[in-house]
């Protein structure tokens, strides 16, 4: 991977009038253009609700990693009843609870041989089953309740209908959580389509109760390669009915799009990109001039990194671990690989409950950060042959090698939190010496011949997304994000975007998590009109520049 360094022009705007914290859902907001292929200009950008006066642009270099990864998905020849378990390389890293209460194994037929009909009459839909409708709504209701903040923006902003002609077509993980968004969506004026992102995730209830309401969704859980594809396929191919917004996780929507139906795909006003991955592709469309369409990268924003990735798996990496295998912590050696947003949330867990961490790291900032961390900093080859827990975090590839598997102990776990499935190389272990036994759902017992076992979680693919539950009040944070991304994209004037990928401006990160801050009965400080002029401020924000992270 090579780097590219850019130039971002940073335009610091301040909102024209006094905006009260979680009163009103036009908050204004600008917006940064972070193209790796063009200089950046500064743009005259605000909110889709009114304009804000701009102040003097701040110079900063950031630097990306280009990304070589090209899309890559298409169907498999595999029949559409093919077992494929190679799931999804689509995102997985964010915004998901996995865990469906629906046993969806009583029922073998395929949801694409039945016909089913909502209580309206409509069958524009293809779920595991529509009867599971009410148990669904329960769920949603429960996910309600911790995401008070994006219920408030629902609440606050229906009036105005932002979203109305909004026709978004969604891919992402569809849970509760999700849901909560979609409705949200649809209370702000749209009509949405939505399938899901991962072939395991869906909760096949939840799919119901938004089917039962009209939204036309195709997902269930345990989905083939193939169906995966003929449910983005059945989204986006419908008569009378043209998408004119993405929301993705993974940017395979919008790839299928962009190959299958560029005409409908020039035609989007805007494309919001929740991963990691789905972010890499845009810039890759964007270094090569084929982005014809406006995109945020809601990944990179404040409140996606810190909040998803730190807190998301610091609160889900020992739940995981626990429903698969009941390890008791305390004393326990661990390795992370990786000590990035995740590595830190996991590492803080593990920690609090008393293991023995140690990290590995390539990059020597993060490095010293564990350090300073009180972690000991260790290549894996130190320490592979007597850990009991291996955890990969990296976003990178092979990091635990076959060799190093060979080396593990007997009882040794092994678990991915990263976003894809290749960072362990579990297909190293599919070779004829080796014994695979399903222990439970989600455990492998692979067997050496001489008796060794190692517990391998989920396959290698991420854990907490697998096996557990997420926290529901992290995923409010980056739905509201996501809603907040929508109607600034959809409502922006002619120009106001151009054919590139955007970040969101620290002062919409700060909106949202201002939005959060009532959960918790926290006051915020207001700043002094001394104290703003000294630190250069508007009093009511961005108090951090765009760079901040
Ligand atoms: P990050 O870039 O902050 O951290 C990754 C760290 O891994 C970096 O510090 C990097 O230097 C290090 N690294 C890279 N290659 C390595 C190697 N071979 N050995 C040791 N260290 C190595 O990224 P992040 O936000 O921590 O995300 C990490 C991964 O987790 C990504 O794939 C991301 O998509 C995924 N993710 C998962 C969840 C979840 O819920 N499980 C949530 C968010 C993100």
């Amino acid at each position: 991977m090579s780097e590219t360094t850019v130039e971002v022009k940073l335009e610091v705007k301040q909102a024209s009038k006094e905006v009260k914290e979680s009163e009103n859902v036009a908050e204004k907001y600008s917006v940064m253009t972070v193209s790796k292929n063009t200089e950046m200009n500064m743009e005259e950008l605000s909110s889709a609700f009114s304009a804000v006066p701009t102040h003097k642009p701040v110079k900063k270099q950031i630097q990306f990693v280009e990304d070589k990864q090209e899309f890559s998905r298409f169907p498999t020849k595999a029949g559409r009843r093919s077992l494929s378990r190679s799931i999804s390389q689509s995102s997985t890293d964010s915004y998901s609870s996995a865990a469906s209460y629906t046993d969806s194994s009583d029922d073998e037929t395929s949801p694409r041989d039945k016909t089913q009909v909502n209580s309206k009459g409509s069958s524009d839909f293809c779920v595991k089953n529509i009867k599971q409708a009410e148990f669904g709504r329960r769920e949603i209701e429960i996910a309600e309740q911790d995401m008070s903040a994006l219920i408030a923006l629902r609440k606050r902003a229906q009036s105005e209908k932002p979203l109305a002609g909004a026709k978004i077509v969604g891919c992402t993980h569809i849970t509760a959580q999700t849901a909560v968004l979609i409705e949200t969506l649809v209370a702000l004026g749209a009509q949405c389509r939505w399938t899901a992102c991962n072939i395991y995730s869906t909760q096949n209830e939840v799919a119901a109760a938004l089917s039962e309401i009209g939204v036309a969704v195709f997902a269930w859980k345990g989905e083939s390669e193939d169906d995966f594809w003929w449910c983005i396929d059945r989204c986006v191919n419908t008569e009378g009915w043209q998408p004119n917004m993405i929301l993705d996780d993974g940017g395979d929507l919008t790839h299928w799009m962009y190959k299958k139906y560029p005409n409908v795909f020039k035609k989007i006003r805007g494309i919001v990109e929740e991963s990691v991955t789905g972010v890499h592709r845009l810039y890759q469309l964007s270094k090569a001039g084929k982005l014809c369409v406006p995109a945020m990268n809601v990944n990179d924003s404040v409140t996606k990194q810190k909040f998803d990735n730190l807190y998301c798996c610091r609160e889900s990496i020992l739940d995981g671990l626990k429903r698969t295998t009941d390890v008791m912590f305390g004393g326990k050696q661990v390795v992370v690989c990786g000590y990035g947003e995740v590595g830190k949330g996991c590492c803080a867990a593990l920690k609090a409950l008393g293991a023995i961490v140690y990290i590995t790291e390539i990059d020597p900032i993060c490095a010293l950060q564990a350090c300073m961390d009180g972690f000991r900093v260790v290549k894996l080859n130190e320490v592979i042959r007597h850990v009991d827990i291996t955890i990969t975090c990296t976003g990178n590839k092979n990091v635990v090698t076959r060799d190093q598997l060979d080396r593990m102990k007997n009882g040794s776990i092994v678990c991915n939190m990263g976003h894809s499935n290749t960072e362990i190389d579990v297909a190293s272990l599919r070779t004829p010496e080796l014994t695979w036994e399903r222990v439970r759902s989600q455990v492998d017992h692979v067997i050496w011949p001489d008796g060794k076992r190692v517990i391998l979680l989920a396959e290698g693919r991420l854990l907490n997304l697998s096996c557990s539950t997420v926290p529901t009040f992290v995923l409010s944070i980056t739905a509201t994000t996501q809603a907040l991304a929508l109607i600034e994209l959809y409502n922006a004037p002619e120009g106001r975007y151009k054919q590139d990928v955007y970040l969101l401006p620290k002062k919409m990160d700060e909106y949202v998590a201002s939005l959060h801050l009532a959960t918790f009965d926290a006051h915020l400080t207001e700043l002094s009109d001394e104290q703003a002029k000294y630190l250069g401020l508007n009093k009511n924000g961005p108090f951090k520049p765009n760079y901040y992270r």
